[in-house]
């Protein structure tokens, strides 16, 4: 278990995940495209990447394409409802014929609730279908099991640190490919090594300074709000000085073997599928500790995924991942003390 709470973090790790529960697996058409779909989209160790002790982790074993828990839960507000990945994906990131049009009228802003893959310019193509049209009563399932209980154990985190420690900071933890998804249009080329995302209302300017200087002095090239913006805050402690904010993004190619750098919505290769030993079937969960224990499971833990999908392949470590995991720790180790210098009582 993880030692007790020492640090005014909270780490939001929504995008770690690889798990489709078995019982929403007949939602989706096709095994092969999950298989991509997640290969693609995941985050991929990003729950180890920060894995620093002493702070509250909002993380799950589940999949974003089950439901992405980093979305406005209402599709108007979502930009990226626009091409099926709302909180709710309908479709994947790859098309259903070649590009020719390539429409680059953007659209792009920063909101502080939602972030980074949401608020980018996006092409207007068509993307392949990913699942099959759900009915309202699966919707509302889809969020109460795994959208509903992420916000509250966030919004709890967040007040439980406030409480503690007089302040809290959130720390909204991805992760994306160094070549653009299909759907993004990205006028930064070569992209950063690191991202940082600001919200507008919670990320004061010497909380993005630090983090942009410190990676720099690392020798990273580092971006704020490009290609991504924005960073997780909670509604309802948007404004709040006592509540920050902010958004690292980690280029995969830090930190994945060079042959995994190879994406498969770049090479259209094939995925290879291997096959679980065993899944055992989850329980539902209900109240406080049923949240820690859905969202805070390690990600290898079996969560009743279908033994008809397989196992995600997963892509390898690349040499420089435990170089990279000790300087993001040290790196929030210093952000921690200087919130600690500005805001502690
Ligand atoms: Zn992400």
């Amino acid at each position: 278990m993880w030692p007790p709470t020492t640090l005014p973090l909270v780490l939001h790790i929504p995008h770690a995940g690889t798990a489709i529960p078995s019982a929403v697996l007949d939602q989706f058409l096709s095994l092969e495209q999950i298989h991509q779909t997640v290969f693609d989209l995941t985050d991929w160790y990003t729950n180890e990447l920060f894995r620093i002790p002493g702070c509250l982790r909002v993380e799950t074993p589940i999949s974003r394409v089950v439901v992405d828990t980093e979305r406005y839960i209402d599709d108007a507000l979502e930009s990226a409802a626009r091409f099926g990945q709302g909180v709710i994906y309908t479709h994947t990131h790859t098309h259903t014929h070649t590009d020719t049009d390539t429409d680059t009228q953007s659209h792009s802003h920063s909101h502080s609730h939602s972030h980074s893959h949401t608020t980018l310019p996006l092409r207007r193509r068509a993307s392949r279908p990913l699942r099959r049209k759900i009915s309202e009563e699966e919707r509302t399932e889809l969020l109460n099991q795994y959208y509903t209980p992420w916000h509250l154990k966030l919004g709890n985190d967040v007040e439980e640190q406030r409480n503690r420690f007089g302040y809290c900071v959130i720390i909204d933890c991805h992760s994306f490919p160094s070549i653009p998804l299909p759907t993004e249009v990205s006028s930064l080329n070569p992209r950063p090594d690191i991202c940082i995302g600001t919200s507008s209302t919670n990320t004061p300017s010497w909380l993005e300074d630090a983090m942009l200087s410190g990676f720099r002095k690392l020798g990273y090239r580092c971006e704020s709000n490009a290609p991504f913006s924005g960073s997780m805050v909670p509604s309802k402690f948007e404004g709040d000085p006592n509540v920050l904010s902010v958004m690292i993004e980690i280029n995969r190619d830090l930190y994945l073997e060079p042959e995994d750098k190879i994406h498969s919505f770049a090479s259209n290769r094939r995925l290879t599928l291997n096959h679980s030993e065993n899944s055992p079937s989850q329980s539902p969960l209900v109240g406080n500790a049923a949240l820690t224990e859905r969202f805070t499971a390690p990600q290898n833990q079996n969560h009743s995924e279908s033994q008809e999908l397989g196992t995600i392949r997963q892509p390898k470590k690349g040499e420089r991942f435990e170089l990279l995991r000790n300087q993001i720790t040290a790196l929030l180790l210093a952000i921690a003390q200087e919130a600690e210098c500005r805001l502690g009582q």
